[in-house]
């Protein structure tokens, strides 16, 4: 999920063409905004942390862009990808380190587990709303 800074900020474009770069397919994509129970219900393993109020009200402050993104190693990969939750601590060329503005506003949100992506996708998309691996076809060379 792209967060509301960076969507606020216009990183969108930028944003996708680093993950189609770094390999992935984008089977569902769009924009929506999280009312702040929605925020709350995507980010409820957080509840009881100190920041957590903070995050949800950044996290329905403005529209994101919710995708599936497929490939082999996709969480891991994709970990790696962004960087730390700190884009202080992030590795040059990460999405955070390029995109993200302090720990709270971290441009970029990523499945931490196979079993929560599968969660998180049912969050945004029901299953007619995103193409599986199996139709997705190759690349044309
Ligand atoms: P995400 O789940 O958004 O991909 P993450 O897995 O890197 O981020 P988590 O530990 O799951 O990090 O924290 C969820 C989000 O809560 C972080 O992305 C960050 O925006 C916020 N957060 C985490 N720790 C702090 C903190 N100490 N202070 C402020 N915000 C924090
Ligand atoms: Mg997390």
């Amino acid at each position: 999920m792209i967060k509301p800074g960076a969507v606020r900020n216009k990183h969108i474009g930028h944003i996708l063409s680093k993950i189609e770069e770094a390999g992935y397919t984008i089977a569902a994509i769009k924009t929506t905004r999280l009312t702040i129970d929605q925020a709350a219900d995507f980010y409820s393993v957080h509840k009881d942390r100190p920041f957590f109020q903070e995050l949800i009200e950044f996290m329905s402050s403005g529209p994101i862009v919710a995708m599936v993104l497929l490939k082999d190693n996709a969480v891991e990969d994709f970990r790696r990808l962004i960087g730390a939750t700190d884009p202080a601590q992030a590795a040059e060329g990460t999405i955070r380190r390029l995109f993200a503005t302090s720990k709270s506003h971290n441009a970029i949100h990523g499945s931490d587990s196979d079993e929560n992506a599968e969660k998180e996708s049912s969050f945004f998309f029901s299953r007619q709303e995103y193409l599986r691996k199996d139709i997705v076809g190759t690349e044309e060379s």
